[in-house]
């Protein structure tokens, strides 16, 4: 079985082609970014999906060396996300199932981040430390679903390094400028908030900017925020962990990619006996390969199409009924 997968949740419309055994047959994809100083605008997000949504496809259909007929599922990323953007990717979905013929069923795009992760990598049953420009949430799987053990209270960690980023002069996307910047930084003091097992990224933010319109350097902004961000997030990890008792973490979304991130993670695990798991960086980021994949996973388990194809702007990890596990 092969299935073409579209994401559009956010800033990214990217399309995927995958069989059934795993195997990618082609991924292409194109990123809104935001001009200098401004950040993400729906209506400009909706136009960019509109211009790039059949490019896209046809790109990755070349790269694949298929045609549409020759797909037996289509998949889309039916939310959460930004309406606008979720709206592109849904009707493009709908479009191209309708006119082929081919079943079609709506994925929900953190399970797609957390099973690309797991074919990805190898990771059985994992707690997942899904960090993006949208989310931020501490996953584990128990009992028929992704649980959500802990999530920011406010903006996501990766949306909190794009925030800091744009006001001090950084290009987007912020966070792996940021990490170019904290290599050469010393720690200043940011608020530390991490309440149960839940996080606030927003106020550190606010003191981050703070402080560096009083004067402090660029690189130790960036520096005190990955350290302050990170440790945060690995000790609600670890607590997850020690919770479940599983024995794996895996990071995805694009905030995966980062360097220091891994380390604290790492040497967390280690210290546990646990394994750690990162996306590679190819499929950290938003992409529809994941899409497809999810799609792939729940259409040969359930062998039923989504009824309901309309977008689904707040739906929760912990909703789906991961049957195909
Ligand atoms: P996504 O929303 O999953 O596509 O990922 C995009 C987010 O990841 C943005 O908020 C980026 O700032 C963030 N990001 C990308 N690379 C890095 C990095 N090396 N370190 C920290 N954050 C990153
Ligand atoms: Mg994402």
């Amino acid at each position: 079985m092969i299935c073409l997968g579209i994401e559009s949740t956010a800033h990214t419309f990217g399309v995927g082609v995958v069989n059934d055994r795993g195997k990618i047959l082609s991924d292409s994809r194109d990123m809104f970014v935001p001009k200098p100083g401004k950040g993400f605008v729906p209506k400009e997000l909706a136009d960019h999906h509109i211009e790039f949504a059949f490019k896209i496809v046809d790109d990755a259909l070349k790269k694949s060396s298929l045609k549409l007929h020759d797909l037996d599922l289509i998949a889309f990323s039916q939310g959460p996300g930004i309406p606008n953007s979720l709206r592109i990717g849904a009707a493009a979905a709908r479009f191209l199932a309708t006119k082929f013929n081919k079943p079609l069923v709506g994925v929900n795009h953190p399970v797609a981040h957390i099973e690309i992760g797991k074919l990805n990598t190898g990771a059985k049953d994992p707690i997942v430390v899904y960090l993006s420009g949208g989310n931020t949430q501490i996953i584990a799987h128990v009992e028929g679903k992704y649980r959500v053990f802990g999530e920011t209270e406010d903006i996501p960690v990766g949306n909190c390094f794009d925030v800091v980023a744009r006001e001090i002069s950084l290009p987007y996307p912020g966070g792996s400028n940021i990490e170019k910047f904290a290599k050469n930084g010393n720690y200043v003091e940011l608020p530390y908030i991490v309440k149960g097992m839940d996080q606030s990224f927003s106020g550190i933010a606010t003191a981050a900017v703070k402080k560096f319109k009083a004067g402090v350097r660029k690189e130790d902004i960036c520096y005190s925020l990955q350290e302050t961000c990170f440790a945060m997030l690995t000790e609600v990890t670890e607590r997850a962990m020690a919770h479940t008792e599983k024995k794996e973490v895996l990071l995805v979304g694009g905030v995966a990619a980062n360097k220091r991130l891994q380390e604290m993670m790492n040497k967390m695990c280690e210290e546990r006996g646990a394994k750690m798991f990162v996306v590679d960086e190819n499929f950290s980021g938003d992409n529809g390969t994941m899409i497809a994949w999810t799609g792939l996973l729940q259409y040969s388990t359930e062998k039923k199409q989504t009824k309901d194809t309309s977008i689904k702007q707040n739906w929760r990890t912990d909703e789906v009924k991961t049957i195909w596990i």
